[in-house]
């Protein structure tokens, strides 16, 4: 049977567990094996070292539901498969890092070991950055282990960085089987039968940074979290006639600031995309700012909020940090300032239904998407446009996000702005 492996790298995101659970329970529904890795690519070089007998199940297929049942009955499926609900007790997130698992990292799944993650935070099967991973070596290991697992198949689900590994996976793929094989660590029959590794991406990524796609898993939760917390400092900031400068996730991105400017009525918003290009910004804010609350002000409007990216910097790329901005408010035009950095509440807890739905439905896409899987086919990012699912090429999407940074290096701002909406250039 086919075996399929999922998991999560990077930063991690509201919506990841969902993404999971849908690819995993698409997955046997398909007739697939599933399985997940714990710890990103990390997990994928470690391996296991451990090997642990066969296991017979340990819960019926009664708990499943009857289409699935049915479905179980055609592909001849076990739903107490998994490993781990066996590997302890305890919840869920306590058992996929369990001592029972330790040594393993590719952890056979079933049905009832991503039952109740749609609405988890956070990434149960763990993420990492993976050093090793980025090393020929390190991916040598790593296809080496997927094949002593049976496995030719992998949903990546993780933000760009995430999504070049997995191009460059694919990418060296036959020359990997070929030196595995070559070394004499496969067989002849293993080389032909893993000659094509089946790869799809999902992203999941707060930021809402990756092009090709109007949104990533995490974001609508993460903007949700920043919507929720200006709602706050507002009634405060009102109460004693403050500004704020809110600090909100964002490194090469400024979709969370904006879009929570627009949905908190900001005054000022800092993106790393188009910085303000007055010269000195400094005057551009206070005009923006001094005018908006000296007539509001006497107009009875008692409080300014200014957003700022973490990545946000001026027209000479230096930069523009909350501290300074309060400083200039306060200094300039007397505003009694205070600064609010959200940090990782943003990015924990857990997702709202727009992050549960997203995933859901491109999980579901991603299994589709691999069983069409051919050598002839790019490797394809499950996004969303315009409400639909789509697929589009994830080495096309990865090469258009990375020239929004090279747009931003280069201070083309109108590149980085048309790049991240095409529909801004128009
Ligand atoms: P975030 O949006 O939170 O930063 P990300 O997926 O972009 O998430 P990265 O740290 O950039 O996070 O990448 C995650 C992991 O992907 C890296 O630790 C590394 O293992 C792998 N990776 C990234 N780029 C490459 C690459 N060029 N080649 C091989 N592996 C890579």
């Amino acid at each position: 049977r086919m075996r399929l492996a999922v998991l999560t790298s990077g930063g991690d995101s509201a919506g990841m567990n969902a993404a999971v659970r849908a690819v995993v329970k698409a997955g046997i529904v398909k007739g697939w094996e599933t399985y997940v890795v714990r710890e990103g690519y990390e997990g994928l070089v470690r391996g296991n070292s451990v090997k642990i007998s066969q296991h017979s199940p340990t819960k019926s297929v009664t708990t499943v539901p009857k289409s699935v049942q049915h479905n179980a009955l055609v592909h001849n499926l076990r739903f107490g498969d998994g490993e781990l609900l066996r590997s302890g007790e305890g919840d869920a997130a306590e058992r996929s890092g369990g001592k029972n698992l330790k040594g393993r990292y590719i952890i056979r799944v079933g049905w009832d070991d991503v039952r109740g993650w749609m609405g988890e935070g956070g990434t149960l099967i763990g993420t990492a950055r993976s050093a090793a991973f980025r090393t020929p070596e390190g991916r040598l290991t790593a296809a080496h282990n997927l094949i002593k697992e049976g496995i030719d198949a992998l949903c990546v689900c993780g933000g760009d960085g995430s999504l070049t590994g997995a191009d460059v996976f694919r990418a060296e793929w036959p020359s990997l089987v070929d030196q595995l094989r070559t070394k004499g660590e496969i067989t002849e029959a293993q080389a032909t039968a893993y000659a094509h590794l089946k790869i799809v991406g999902l992203v999941g990524s707060i930021d809402n940074d990756m092009c090709m796609t109007d949104m990533t898993i995490g974001a609508p939760t993460a903007l949700q979290r920043i919507c929720e917390a200006i709602d706050n400092i507002n009634s405060t900031a009102s109460s004693h006639s403050r500004a704020f400068v809110v600090e909100v996730m964002g490194r090469h991105c400024g979709w969370l600031a904006l879009v929570a400017g627009v949905s908190a009525g900001a005054d000022f918003i800092f993106i790393p995309e188009r910085p303000p290009l007055g010269d000195p910004w400094e005057d551009e804010m206070c005009d923006a700012i001094g005018l908006a609350s000296c007539s509001h002000r006497k107009e009875g409007k008692r409080k300014t909020i200014v957003i700022v990216a973490e990545g946000a910097h001026d027209a000479a790329l230096k930069p523009i940090k909350a501290e300074y901005i309060k400083t200039v408010l306060t200094e300039r035009l007397g505003l009694d300032t205070r600064v609010t950095q959200l940090g990782h509440v943003q990015r924990g807890g857990r997702p709202c239904a727009w992050d549960r739905i997203l995933p859901t439905l491109q999980g579901v896409e991603a299994i589709k998407a691999l069983m069409e899987s051919t050598p002839e086919t790019p490797s394809y990012m499950i996004g969303i446009n315009q409400n639909k699912v789509i697929r589009v090429s994830l080495q096309e999407a990865v090469k258009m996000t990375k020239a929004v940074t090279t747009a931003i290096e280069a201070r083309d701002w109108d590149k980085a702005m048309s790049l991240r909406d095409p529909e801004f250039a128009e």
